[in-house]
C-alpha cells in the first residue's frame, strides 16, 4: 500500500539503547512520507496514541518497542482497518517474527515504504475486558516458572513453561478442567493449560505443532494431561513432530472458550497474572492489519 502519512508511537524504555529516529528520517523522507512520532512515557500512552493518530486519518501506525507496547498499539486499532508497522527494536519482539517482519530497523522502515508491502489481518485474543496477543497459561504454565531457558522455549515452544515446571516438580498437582470449547463441554484431567494465539516463540518459522496460526480466526487449546509429555517431547526432533491428541497432550480449537477448574487454576495472560478460574477467552478474528513483507 501506498503510504503518505505515518504516525510512529516510540517506547523509549524499550529496544537498544541507541537513536533511532535518523534512520526513520532518512528512510520516510526520502520516500516523500510525512511523519510524526509520540513518545510514551506510561501504560496506556501507546493505545490512547493510536486512537488519536487513527483519528487523525494517517495511512499507516507504527510501533517501536516490544511486545507489550505492540499489544497496547493494536488494542487501540481493533476493528479501526488502519495498519499497524512493527519496528523491532533491540528485544525480541515475537510478534514481528510470528509475522516475518524483518529485525534489523533499516529494513523495517524501508517494508513500511515499499508500495508492494502486504497487510494480514491478525487474530487478537480476549478476556474478562482484556487483550492478548501470544497465549493464556493455566496451572503449571504459569510463567511465574523459573527455569524456561532459551534452550527450553527453542526445542519445546509454548510448552517450555510446562516441561520446565516439571523438571522441578517430580509429583505435579492434577486438576480436573472443565472445557466449555464452542458450546461443546469436555471434561478432563491435567496439570496445565494453554490457549495460544500465536505459537511462535520468538523463532522465524517455529511454530507450535505447526497448528498455531495467528490469522485462522480460531484458538488453539493445549492440555498437558500428565508428566509423561517430557519424555514424549524429549524424544521428538521437535515439537512440531509432537502427536497431539495423546494420552500425554490433548488439542483443540475454538473461537469461544471457557474453562474452570477444581481446584481453581491460576492463569496468565501474556506473562501477566491474571486472576484464578474460572475463566472465559474468546478471539477476535482479523481484527488488527498489520504490514508485513510482500508475498514470495
Ligand atoms: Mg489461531
Amino acid at each position: 500500500m501506498k503510504i503518505e502519512r505515518a504516525h510512529i508511537i516510540i517506547n523509549p524504555a524499550s529496544g537498544q539503547p541507541k537513536p533511532v529516529l535518523h534512520t526513520i528520517n532518512s528512510i520516510f523522507h526520502a520516500a516523500g512520507v510525512d511523519w510524526k512520532i509520540t513518545i510514551t512515557k506510561h501504560g496506556g500512552d501507546a493505545h490512547r496514541s493510536a486512537q488519536e493518530a487513527v483519528a487523525a486519518g494517517v495511512d499507516v501506525i507504527a510501533v517501536y518497542g516490544g511486545d507489550g507496547t505492540v499489544m497496547e498499539v493494536a488494542s487501540g486499532l481493533i476493528g479501526t482497518g488502519a495498519p499497524m508497522a512493527i519496528l523491532p527494536g533491540g528485544t525480541a519482539n515475537v510478534v514481528s517474527v510470528e509475522l516475518g517482519i524483518p529485525k534489523n530497523l533499516p529494513e523495517a522502515c524501508k517494508l513500511i515504504v515499499n508500495e508492494n508491502n502486504s497487510v494480514r489481518a491478525i487474530d487478537v485474543g480476549f478476556s474478562e475486558g482484556k487483550y492478548f496477543l501470544h497465549r493464556v497459561g493455566l496451572g503449571m504454565s504459569a510463567e511465574k516458572v523459573k527455569g524456561a531457558t532459551r534452550e527450553l522455549k527453542d526445542r519445546f515452544g509454548i510448552l517450555a513453561y510446562t516441561i520446565a515446571g516439571l523438571n522441578v516438580l517430580k509429583d505435579p498437582p492434577m486438576a480436573h478442567y472443565h472445557f466449555t470449547l464452542d458450546g461443546e463441554t469436555i471434561e478432563a484431567d491435567g496439570i496445565s493449560c494453554i490457549v495460544a494465539n500465536s505459537g511462535n516463540m520468538g523463532m522465524q518459522g517455529f511454530s507450535m505443532a505447526k497448528t498455531v496460526s495467528i490469522s485462522d480466526g480460531l484458538l488453539d487449546v493445549f492440555l498437558v494431561r500428565d508428566r509423561s509429555i517430557v519424555s514424549i517431547a524429549s524424544s521428538a526432533a521437535s515439537v512440531a513432530d509432537l502427536t497431539l491428541n495423546t494420552d500425554a497432550l490433548q488439542h483443540w480449537q475454538a473461537r469461544d472458550i471457557t474453562i474452570d477448574a477444581t481446584p481453581p487454576q491460576s492463569t496468565q495472560g501474556d506473562g501477566e497474572v491474571w486472576d484464578n478460574t474460572p475463566i472465559r477467552i474468546s478471539v477476535l478474528p482479523h481484527a488488527v492489519n498489520v504490514i508485513v513483507s510482500p508475498p514470495a
